[in-house]
Order: structure tokens, then sequence, then C-alpha cells
């Protein structure tokens, strides 16, 4: 099926200067786990190399000065880019992540910022043949469906002529693959429709997938843009990255600049707003952060607030009470850095909560109501605006309040507009989050907005992404075979 264009104005704006603020990854990820694994199947890369960056030079283009970090090709990286391969009419699998929020009853996309991120990865893969892969949502999920509206929203992103099968691995897939021509790019269905995509696994095993084992022979390269996945060691994120020649995509060279980038030298005084409802994902970044002292205030809203005013021995409403039931170990954590960085972690001094009514009534934390809090009150919000439109840092992960509900969105919009205006650096990311920032019209107004939620906050934790890690391993087969 041939899809029309029917989106338009898809526009990405250009990346922020960041010049005089990160460094070249390639000089500090935390790359680990570099194992040599045997590759049965494995293609060679001969004549996907450009020449004038052939094994051994790629570390450096010619002409580009040392310590000049604006011009720093990344070609130094320790994986490969789409600058370092040919890909004219090259039959290549294109990661991507364009799991986005759908209408439960429609399907009909609500944001489509995933999707528009992808276009210049497709506008550098004009020559060749793209095959393009997602998941959406998991398993058991209202919107685990098939990806056809996204291919319909692709289509209007990008310069190829775009078509879907319905299909992922199977013969019908397969024969469409090996179709497809140069201009082309052909959507697969759902990559989470095939079991084994749903299960992480050691980059052994996932080299001896049905999916991988399928799909690999069928590929001159794999070009992984799935920044948002790539803390997940799945067959199309790790399995195919192993099997294959394979590149990181603009957005992954994008996003790993701008979020790793935090932990170098970043601008001080930098600030972090964590919020949201998980707080297991983000104690560790808090913990990092502030011993590698990359942060010099953590303002704590959502659930993440609760934690740390329990650690701090501050009672909470009944609701909250419970909902702390089965945190021990965060708490206990939360302590000993509430201990140790007094100076740093603000928590809330008053909170918002709904009276019988619904109605929003602001509370100092010493006088709780017994429902569960859902925002930060009025004067916390004016001291983390403050504090935020000081900053010459600003990181946000996670809303500060249940922004769902009326009335309780007026922390994270607030919060938000003041990074908006700040000039400041702003980096703003997780799903709600950055959903939220979209409805308000005012996404575009931060330097970096990041399509990840968990593989921000497991960079920022001091995790390695095993997306990445296979890219670095892939890079090294590459290095090690001669160019023609
Ligand atoms: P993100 O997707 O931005 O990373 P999370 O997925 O961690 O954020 O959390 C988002 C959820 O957190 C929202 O559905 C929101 O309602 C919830 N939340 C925010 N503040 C609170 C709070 N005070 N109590 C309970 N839930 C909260
Ligand atoms: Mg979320």
């Amino acid at each position: 099926m041939v899809l029309q264009k029917h989106v338009s104005g898809c526009s990405v704006p250009d990346p922020p200067d960041l010049s005089n603020q990160i460094m070249s990854p390639a000089l500090w990820f935390p790359f680990r786990g570099l194992t040599k694994l045997s590759h049965p199947g494995k293609k060679p890369a001969q004549g996907l190399l450009l020449k004038s960056i052939g094994p051994r030079k790629i570390k450096r283009k010619r002409n580009q000065k040392k310590g000049n970090k604006r011009t720093l090709g990344l070609s130094s990286h320790k994986f490969l880019t789409l600058d370092d391969v040919k890909t004219s009419d090259k039959r290549i699998f294109l990661r991507v992540d364009i799991n986005v929020p759908l209408d439960p009853s429609t399907h009909q996309i609500l944001d489509d910022t995933r999707i528009k991120a992808v276009s210049d990865t497709l506008a550098r893969l004009e020559d060749a043949r793209v095959v393009l892969g997602s998941h959406q949502s998991r398993p058991g999920k209202d919107d685990f469906t098939n990806l056809q509206p996204h291919a319909e929203a692709l289509a209007g992103c990008c310069n190829q002529q775009v078509m879907f099968v319905e299909d992922v691995i199977g013969p019908h897939a397969r024969e469409r693959i090996t179709k497809v021509e140069r201009g082309q790019v052909l959507v697969l269905d759902n990559l989470r429709f095939c079991a084994e995509e749903n299960v992480d696994d050691k980059p052994e095993k996932l080299l001896k997938t049905h999916f991988v084992k399928q799909l690999s022979p069928l590929f001159d390269l794999n070009v992984n843009d799935a920044f948002a996945t790539a803390h997940r060691s799945q067959p199309s994120i790790v399995g195919l990255t192993e099997a294959l020649p394979s590149a990181a995509g603009r957005l992954m060279e994008k996003e790993l600049k701008a979020v790793s980038g935090l932990l170098v030298e970043p601008r001080r005084p930098c600030v972090y707003v964590l919020g949201g409802a998980k707080v297991e994902d983000k104690v560790p970044v808090i913990e990092h952060i502030l011993t590698r002292d990359k942060a010099d205030k953590i303002l704590l809203g959502g659930v993440p607030a609760k934690l740390f005013l329990k650690a701090m021995g501050q009672k909470l409403s009944a609701e909250d009470e419970k909902e702390m039931v089965g945190l021990q170990a965060d708490i206990k954590k939360a302590k000993s850095l509430a201990l140790k960085y007094r100076d740093k972690i603000e928590v809330p001094v008053d909170l918002a909560y709904g009276d019988a009514r619904g109605k929003r009534t602001d509370r100092g934390i010493d006088a709780p109501l017994k429902e569960s809090a859902l925002d930060i009150g009025a004067k916390t919000i004016e001291k983390y605006s403050k504090a935020v439109e000081g900053a010459a840092t600003t990181v946000a992960n996670g809303p500060l309040g249940v922004f769902e509900r009326d009335g309780f969105d007026l922390g994270t919009r607030q919060v938000l507009e003041a990074m908006a205006k700040s000039n400041g650096y702003t980096v703003i990311g997780g799903g709600h989050l950055v959903g939220l920032a979209s409805i308000l019209g005012i996404d575009e107004r931060f330097k970096h907005v990041s399509t990840a939620g968990g593989a921000m906050l497991s960079l920022l934790s001091g995790q390695s992404l095993p997306g990445v890690d296979a890219l670095v391993r892939a890079a090294d087969r590459m290095r090690n075979q001669k160019p023609n």
C-alpha cells in the first residue's frame, strides 16, 4: 500500500549551538561491556565506509583542529554515524522510536513529536532503500496497535514514497523488503507483534533470535535512531546491530550529545526539576549528578517530592503515607542523600490537595489534608520558578503534579513557562512532561526536547545504554575490516 502525504509543515528546528557547553560524547561515554561476540551470519562492511574516514582514520577528519569542539566531526565518536557510511542504493534497516500517544478509541495520533524527529535521518537516506521499524506500546495495553497511522504521518515528514506492510518478519514482509527501491521507505508493522522483541537479553542470545536471523540477511546496513529505546537490549536494538554493519542516525547523535553533555560541564548554576510518578528512576539520577557535582539544585515535585519529605521526617497526608508503603529502600537512599546534600535538594514548602468537591486547596507541608497531594503549592511554585529563571542550565523530567486533573497542572505549567522564558540552556524529557509542553505550545522554546524518558534517565544516572554499546562494538568490527 502506498500512502499519500497528508501531514504538512513538518519542520524540525536546528539543534542548539552547544559549542561552549559540551564535549563530543566519544570522549566521555561510560561505555562498558565491549565483549567480543562471535557473529555467525555477520555481513562484512566492505564498500560501506566512506574512504575519507576509513579504518584507523576514523578518529579525526582531516583539517579539524584538536580541541575545536564545534567542528569536531562526529566521526570521532566511538560509533559510526551517517557521515561515515555510504548509503546510496543500500538496503537499510532503520530502527526508530515512534511510539506515540494515541486516542484509545480511534487510535488517532495525539502528538507527532517523535515522528517529526525522524525527518533529518530520512532526509539523509533519500538515496537509500529504507525499511523502517518501530514499536508502539506493549502487549496488553489499549494503544498496542498496528503502525499504519504512523506510516501515514511519516509520509508527510519526508520526500520519499512511504509504504506500509502488515507484517514484521514473515514471508510477506521479507518479500516486500527485497523489493524496496531507492527513494522508498517501507514501514514494517509494530515490531513488538513479534514476541522476541518484548524480551531483554544478552547480545549473544539476541543474535540467535528468529527476528535477527530472518531480517539481517536482507540488509546492507543497520541504522539505529531510536534513542528513546536505547536502554533496551532487544533484537531490533542490539541484535541487528550485532549482526550488521551499523551506524547511529541523526536523532540518536543529537540526543546523546545534548543529554550526555549535561554530565560533562553544564553551565552553572545548573538546576534539575524532577517530578512524575516513579521514584525508582529519579533517585539514581539525583545520586549520580550530586556525587559528581553536576548540579547546584534539585527541585522536587510529584511523587519524588513526597518520598524526600518522608525521608526528611515530614508527616505526609494519610493517603500519601499509603503511597510510601513498599518504598522503604528508596526512602533509606533518599534519607542519606538528603543528609549529605542538605543545601542542594529542595522539597516543596506547600502542597495542593483536592477538597471534598475536588477544588484546589493549598496547605503548608505541616498541615496536610488527608487526601493525596496533587501538586506543589503556590509558594513552592514561586520559589521554583525563581530558581529556574536564574539558572544557566535547567533540566526537567516528570510533571510536578497530576496535571491531567483540572487545576493541578498549575505547578508544572508555571515552572515550564519559567524555563521557557529563561536565557539558559534548557532540556526537558519524559513522555508526560514533553506532551504537556507540546499541548501548551511552548515545546519549541526549550533548547532541547528529548524524545526519551527512560533512556534519558538511564544516561543521567550513569548507566550505559545497550543500544549505544552495540553501535560501538559494530564500529570496532567495521574498523577492523578493510574498505574497498
Ligand atoms: P514522564 O512521562 O514525564 O517521565 P512519569 O511517567 O514519571 O513522567 O509520571 C507522570 C505521571 O506522574 C502523571 O500521570 C502524573 O499524574 C503523575 N504525578 C505527578 N505528580 C503526582 C503526584 N503528586 N501524585 C501522584 N501522581 C503524580
Ligand atoms: Mg510517563
